[in-house]
């Protein structure tokens, strides 16, 4: 990850602080308007609303009208985002932000001239408001900054992480389809029979953060060894991080350049059925139990994968309704719940067709894209959730 050490001067510290606190303020108060939304109320506020609002708190409050707007829409639009996440089922929904412990703000729409090097070790980058702020250049910042996210830790370091967009990769023009699906026992299936799974923590690393654990509910609040035992923790986690970020890149790069159209789920018309009682909850249930290792990619990885699909492959890209993939038998079209004998088996109840379970709907998302409509074909509507609720979610974040 392209994380560099900020140097801030103790004035531009104090406005980074401020500015820290402005998106700290309105993205609790996005959080809490929803944490007061109940269901049959009018939907709560989405990004429009709450950018009106903004305008109105800033009119009120001379401390919020003094900080930088980019800053506080900005992180608005980050609240949007992850309630968009939130519903899609790949993040948890978002939650109060702690003075001291999650300080940070995005900027986006960086230009080019905003971010440069002054010397060997030197680079500094323009901050709104603040101005130019030096930053330790440890390796090549890489070229086409789009947006960057200023952060300070609890041990009070401040970093700055550069996101690129991935430039688009030329389509292989084979005229391939792929159908890839979010797996139940992998991270991923490909219709082509491949099974993709998402390096997690070694054995030997989930002992270590086991033992570590222990020791943090042991270790006394405020001690030293209390601070030493949360750094080591820290380091295991961005170490799994690094390593699910580095998956998401080389899987949406080699799908990219072997495939001319990928067909995904789409993940809003998933987290629908998914929510919705009945068979499909049973599954969902199975997901949190048996994903074990590929949690990481269910939590946040494939949400990830698919927005780098979307930017290295633009409108080579298939959404899909996800409806009826897992319960379709590939080769007839059969549909029924038994058919899927356990998590990783597929046998179709008609014609007796065996796959792997996810490979199965990994072909029938192929499919899917392709124009044959999967749910369509036969079977009984055993697949039926028996009691859906309305999405009324759904229909707050755009
Ligand atoms: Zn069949």
């Amino acid at each position: 990850m392209s994380r560099y050490r900020l140097q801030p001067s103790p004035g531009q510290e104090r406005a980074l602080l401020e500015h820290c606190a402005h998106a700290r303020f309105v993205w609790n108060l996005a959080v809490e308007q929803h944490a007061h939304w109940k269901a049959g109320r009018v939907s709560a506020p989405g990004f429009a609303e709450h950018c009106r609002q903004l305008t109105e708190a800033r009119a009120a409050f001379e401390w919020l009208r003094a900080g930088s707007i980019i800053v506080q829409q900005q992180a608005l639009k980050d609240f949007a985002q992850a309630m968009a996440n939130f519903f899609g089922k790949t993040h948890r929904r978002p939650t109060w932000r702690r003075r001291g412990r999650d300080e940070g703000f995005r900027i986006v729409a960086v230009k080019t001239s905003e971010v440069r090097r002054l010397s060997r070790r030197v680079g500094e980058l323009r901050v709104p408001k603040i101005g130019w702020v030096r930053f330790r250049w440890s390796r090549a910042v890489p070229e086409g900054v789009k947006s960057y996210r200023v952060t300070r830790d609890a041990l009070g370091r401040w970093h700055v992480a550069f996101a690129v967009i991935p430039d688009p990769i030329p389509a292989p023009g084979t005229g391939a389809v792929v159908g890839v699906d979010r797996g139940v026992t992998v991270a991923a299936a490909l219709s082509t029979g491949e099974l993709l799974t998402v390096p997690a923590l070694r054995e030997a690393e989930q002992t270590r953060l086991r033992r570590l654990r222990r020791k943090l509910a042991k270790a006394k609040r405020g001690s030293n060894r209390r601070g030493r035992v949360k750094q080591a923790i820290a380091r295991l986690r961005a170490r799994e991080s690094d390593r699910r970020k580095d998956w998401v890149e080389k899987t949406s790069t080699d799908l990219a350049r072997r495939f001319d159209v990928i067909a995904v789920e789409d993940l809003k018309i998933a987290a629908m059925t998914r929510s919705a009682k009945g068979s499909m909850q049973e599954l969902g249930r199975n997901v949190r139990q048996k994903a074990g290792l590929n949690r990481g990619i269910l939590a946040n990885g494939w949400g990830a994968l698919v927005k780098r699909l979307e930017q290295k492959a633009p409108s080579r890209v298939r959404k899909v309704n996800p409806r009826y993939t897992s319960q379709t038998c590939n080769g007839c079209g059969h549909r029924a719940a038994e058919s899927r004998e356990s998590q990783s088996r597929f046998r179709c109840v008609a014609c007796g067709w065996r796959d792997n379970a996810d490979v199965n709907a990994a072909k029938n998302v192929r499919d899917t894209a392709a124009g044959h409509a999967v749910a369509a074909r036969g079977g009984l509507p055993l697949g039926e959730p028996a009691n859906r609720e309305p999405q009324r979610d759904l229909l707050l974040v755009e």
